[in-house]
């Protein structure tokens, strides 16, 4: 409940009001912080997870390019800063620099882009990605439907 809560943007008063409304019984202001320290905490290990493999599959590509690399080699890879990542499908950092000012938005984005760093082609998480045109979120992108339908 609270992660919905988080998620939504809102924050204690709003699950307090949601659970009156309910009649259901609610968390107290503690007991939501604890479990708001936990749920950063997991998300703080998911994105080791997701950092790890993120780490062990661009390590596992150079491998395969160049089999003189061995396991334990430092491998220099190339980081764009010029803003051409943005065109590449690799835009979602983008969502969180846009929303940097705003908690909330920043919170919301931080989850969508968990999600769509953990989705798959068999399990989907693309639910929180903005949709539209200028989504960086390739998959919500309505040209991208169009064109796999189109051709
Ligand atoms: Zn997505």
């Amino acid at each position: 409940m609270v992660n919905a809560f988080v998620t939504m943007g809102k924050g204690h008063s709003a699950m307090e009001q949601h659970c009156m409304a309910m009649g259901m019984a609610g968390l107290s202001s503690p007991s939501f912080n604890s479990h708001l320290i936990k749920l950063t905490e997991e998300n703080k290990l998911v994105r080791q997870h997701v950092l790890r493999n993120a780490h062990s599959a661009v390590r596992r590509a150079h491998m395969e390019v160049d089999s003189s690399i061995s396991d334990s080699d430092v491998i220099n890879i190339g980081v764009s800063y010029d803003g051409t990542w943005m065109k590449r499908g690799h835009t979602s950092k983008k969502a969180i620099i846009d929303n940097i000012p705003d908690v909330n938005k920043m919170k919301k984005a931080i989850y969508a882009t968990l999600d769509h760093a953990m989705s798959t082609d068999d399990k989907p998480l693309h639910s929180r990605c903005p949709s539209g045109e200028k989504s960086w979120c390739f998959f919500n992108r309505p040209l991208r439907s169009k064109k796999l339908f189109e051709a």
